[in-house]
């Protein structure tokens, strides 16, 4: 496609168009032969800080990292000439605490190393008390009104569990020392601190449950593996875009002629361009210690997935947070852009992030690895059942922690998990809940040993591995050996569902215990006392189970039926966050405190009204500057033609299908110049209401619901009439299939 003596040559789409088809500049990626020689380069892992401390400030480091002790002045000085040497050696010259607030993103404030001693001699110094701490102006970030309310800034705090690295943009280079971000008087202000008090939890219940089976058990860690997918376009396309650029998805745009129908895409061969995108980004991932390892198509045209190799859930955290903007980072180079948005096109398939999860012991037992002895199997059928109650008992929860402005277009749109969360297991496992749940009267003295030896890590991995054993459409999947989370939105910070879920879980795993113990008082045996109270919880939460089609009609009205929630838009799903049970779950477990919780409440809701509000804005904009002067351009042709017509003598009949094209066309404008003044009274009107609840339900009932679709419908019919050289939008079919 060359577009050549056009009127509207000079437009960003056909020069975009043009220098595609001129063959985009590839970018060199360099080779490298092995990524074990790359690995963590960049990191300040416990090896390298061996090099780089003495044996008590590294004995200092490592036990902070182990067991999150605090490291005192002098320490923290000497860890920080170690840090600054290392740093040194690699050509870094500033730092900064790395962090991530409540937008979901991370944030930097950079500082250099350089300073003047008080007589004025320049040298570069690193104290521990800038390692330790910092206070970044940070008043602009939301706080929910916790700041103002307790008129304290923010302080950002060192996380050894994480370790310091390298990031090089451009020629700089960064030591970035990662933090969490809480205000003067405690309260946390990011999305690590809490996360860090859910693995706490997580880890002292069920290192408590493990002691039933294994005295030895002393450390629980859950594990996180994500999968995330993404976008990729031709930034010059792109950026003919202003939608994507300022909402990350397209406001307009007609379905192409080719979509995703051949499935020609999935697992197809990566186009070049994009390959060597890869190929760069991966590099610097794993400079960065991120243990990418896989990547293919996805099922729409030009979009992807990468998924790492599992890790502790803090870490896996971090990678992605870092991942996300180091992908952001490298696409530019390439001149491409990577779309994290949950939809950034309409009709094609939306963009998740899976959340593998599981926990594992420092005895290295996957606790939801099926075991292979009657007492490793009763172990993992308590931490599986237990999950299950967990979900069912907080699922309102778990649909809280996913729910976005851009997650709601995908939720319930017949291509990811419905707004209803329900748990899929697989053929084999409902057998064994079922046969567990139908013991008369909880007697399992005389045949308990029949469920313990069925061969459970045997036939589950091999029922896993068959497809018709992986339900693709539930939300919420046991996998093998771990819990698949897969409603997440792909742009999510995964720190929000995974403290949720670690969170659930450890207070389940609480009630189990003090059941199951209150039974062995009475003087049950404890295996009896565990049965006993496994069947309780599947009796109690058997409904969330689900093994059909999560996609289909009838699974609604049977979910209805079962009272599972299926909320569907953000602003109502976020309630739960805010519900007696909620903040008696999050304050028991020491997570958030009422105030942080409302506090969190607000600011997401803020969130997703900005989140409408700038769509809104983009939409309004769009059609009244370009969209709607492209269509008048074409109207005039059109009357041309007819009076043109008319003046050569021909009758009404020979311009008939002419005056049509006009009649729909007039229509069409008529439609959206219209909608778009409504939207416009609608927002005003939202934008007066001081319940933020209330504004963000109005945005999503009345500016958004009543107007979106509506302007889109009419605007994408005109796409289809509209001369092609007058359309100044780059259309689905360039982003989607020109790279
Ligand atoms: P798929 O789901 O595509 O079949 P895998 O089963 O290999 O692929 O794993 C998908 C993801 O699950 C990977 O990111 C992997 O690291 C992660 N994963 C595997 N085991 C665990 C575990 N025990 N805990 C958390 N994540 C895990
Ligand atoms: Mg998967």
């Amino acid at each position: 496609m060359r577009y050549k003596n056009q009127k509207n040559m000079n437009s960003l789409r056909f020069n975009a168009i043009n220098n595609i088809a001129n063959g985009p500049i590839p970018v060199k990626v360099e080779n490298t032969a092995r990524i074990t020689g790359i690995f963590n380069e960049n990191v300040f892992t416990l090896k390298t800080a061996r090099h780089y401390l003495s044996d008590d400030a590294y004995k200092s480091l490592l036990a902070s990292t182990r067991g999150g002790k605090k490291i005192d002045r002098i320490m923290g000085n000497q860890i920080a000439n170690g840090l600054r040497a290392w740093a040194e050696s690699k050509g870094v010259t500033h730092f900064t605490h790395w962090f991530q607030p409540l937008t979901g993103l991370s944030a930097e404030k950079h500082d250099s190393f350089f300073t003047l001693k008080g007589d004025g001699t320049p040298i570069e110094e690193f104290e521990g008390a800038a390692l330790i701490q910092q206070e970044p102006d940070a008043s602009s970030f939301p706080s929910g009104g916790l700041r103002a309310t307790f008129e304290a800034r923010g302080y950002t705090a060192w996380d050894p569990s994480s370790p310091a690295f390298i990031m090089e943009i451009g020629e700089g280079k960064t030591l970035c020392i990662p933090t969490i971000f809480v205000s003067y008087t405690g309260e946390s202000l990011d999305t690590k601190t809490p996360l860090i008090k859910a693995l706490v939890a997580l880890d002292k219940a069920a290192v408590d449950v493990c002691q039933y089976f294994d005295k030895n058990v002393s450390k629980v860690t859950a594990t996180l593996g994500w999968e995330q997918e993404y976008f990729v376009v031709d930034a010059g396309l792109a950026n003919a875009r202003p939608d994507l650029l300022l909402t990350g998805r397209t406001v307009f745009g007609h379905a192409p002629a080719k979509g995703q129908q051949l499935d020609d895409h999935y697992f197809g061969a990566i186009p070049e361009r994009v390959y060597a995108f890869m190929r760069d980004y991966e590099q610097e991932s794993y400079r960065l210690g991120i243990p990418l390892r896989t990547r293919h198509n996805e099922v729409a045209p030009a979009q992807f997935e990468c998924a790492p190799i599992f890790e502790e859930a803090n870490l896996a955290v971090d990678h992605n947070t870092l991942l996300m903007d180091v992908m952001t980072r490298v696409a530019k180079r390439h001149n491409l852009m990577v779309l994290l948005h949950e939809k950034p096109f309409a009709g094609i398939n939306g963009s998740g992030k899976h959340n593998n999860w599981s926990m594992s012991t420092d005895t290295g037992v996957n606790l939801l690895a099926p075991g292979k002895t009657p007492k490793t199997n009763l172990m993992f059928l308590t931490f599986f059942v237990n999950t299950i109650k967990a979900v069912h008992d907080y699922a309102d929860l778990l649909r809280a922690t996913i729910a976005s402005a851009g997650n709601d277009h995908r939720l319930g749109a017949n291509e990811a998990p419905p707004a209803i969360i329900s748990i899929f297991i697989g053929k084999y496992l409902t057998d064994v809940l079922h046969q567990v749940e139908k013991r008369v009267g909880g007697n399992f003295d005389e045949q308990d040993e029949a469920i313990l030896k069925l061969d459970i890590h045997k036939s589950i991995p091999e029922l896993m591995l068959d497809n018709t054993d992986r339900n693709r459409t539930s939300p919420f999947a046991f996998t093998g050996n771990k819990f698949e989370f897969r409603a997440v939105g792909s742009a999510a910070n995964c720190a929000g569902p995974m403290t949720t879920l670690n969170t659930i879980m450890a207070q389940t795993l609480q009630n189990f215990k003090t059941e199951v113990d209150g039974l062995i008082e009475k003087g049950e045996k404890k295996e009896v006392a565990i049965m006993q109270t496994i069947q309780k919880y599947i009796v109690e939460s058997k409904s969330v189970l689900f093994e059909g089609d999560g996609y289909s009609e009838e699974w609604e009205k049977e979910a209805a039926k079962r009272k599972l929630g299926n909320v569907k838009t953000t602003p109502l799903a976020l309630d739960a966050f805010v519900t007696d049970r909620a903040k008696e779950l999050f304050e028991n477990n020491d997570i958030y405190n009422h105030l942080e919780l409302e506090a969190r409440h607000e600011i997401m809701l803020e969130a997703y009204v900005k989140k409408v509000q700038i769509e809104a804005r983009v939409m309004g904009d769009l059609a009244s500057t370009l969209i709607i002067p492209a269509a008048l351009k074409y109207q005039n042709l059109l009357i041309e033609n007819i009076v043109g017509l008319k003046n050569a003598g021909l009758d009404a009949a020979a311009s008939a299908s002419q005056k049509e094209i006009l009649k729909q066309l007039s229509t069409h404008i008529n439609v959206i110049s219209e909608n778009v003044a409504s939207m416009i009274e609608a927002r005003k009107k939202a934008n007066e209401i001081t319940n933020t609840r209330d504004m963000a339900i109005a945005y999503c009932d009345e500016v958004k619901g009543k107007h979106f679709d509506l302007i889109r419908y009419h605007v994408d019919k005109l796409e289809l009439m509209v001369d092609d050289s007058h359309w100044m939008l780059p259309k689905y079919r360039e982003l989607l299939f020109l790279r």
